[in-house]
């Protein structure tokens, strides 16, 4: 079976540690900084780490229109924390960026860095539980057509819609590789 290339936008973030998730989970990683590397990719990850840089430097780039048009025209997309964000239909006191996915989202829902957690979690179809670091994240509040795959405690921390994945923590950040796996089967 080919191996399946999958973009990491590194231009802010955890971006090396989504490469060796994808690395380890039998995929290609493509590291994703402008239009041209995001054509050599078939998905494309959006890291955690600040939305506020992030939408920036997507700007900067030139990188905004041309994410955008491919995620339209159906290229799996999953953003992690601030990725989601990025990807949110609508964000709490701000304007939207990329307005793709059902979803709104309150940035820095549960305080400050001191009050980042971890916390196990059920997901829809997995056996066993996950353990999920949470840091600085965004609380989402998911809209019609979009199904939740994972809650902590009342929130949504997992939920797709069509080829749009996104959570609130960072899978990247444990050796657990099945939250990535989920990702790269929307790429068949
Ligand atoms: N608090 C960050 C933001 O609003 C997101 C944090 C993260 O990605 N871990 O952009």
């Amino acid at each position: 079976m080919e191996k399946k290339r999958v973009g990491v936008l590194s231009l802010q973030g955890s971006f090396a540690e989504h490469m060796r998730s994808v690395f380890r989970s039998g995929g290609i990683p493509v590291r994703v900084t402008d239009s041209v590397s995001l054509d050599c990719a078939d998905a494309l990850i959006i890291p955690g780490g600040e939305s506020t840089t992030l939408r920036y430097l997507l700007t900067q780039e030139g990188l905004k229109h041309s994410l955008e048009h491919r995620v339209r025209k159906g290229m799996p997309v999953y953003g992690t924390c601030a990725g989601a964000i990025v990807l949110a239909k609508s964000i709490a006191g701000e304007k939207s960026f990329m307005p793709l996915m059902n979803i709104s989202v309150e940035r820095n829902a549960y305080g400050a860095q001191l009050d980042s957690f971890e916390k196990d979690l059920s997901v829809k179809g997995f056996p066993k539980p996950v353990h999920a670091v949470f840091i600085r994240a965004p609380r989402i509040h998911a809209g019609v057509g979009v199904e939740v795959l994972a809650h902590a405690g009342k929130d949504v921390v997992l939920a797709r819609e069509k080829n749009m994945l996104v959570s609130t923590f960072h899978p990247e950040l444990t050796a657990d590789l099945r939250i990535h796996q989920l990702f790269m089967r929307l790429m068949d």
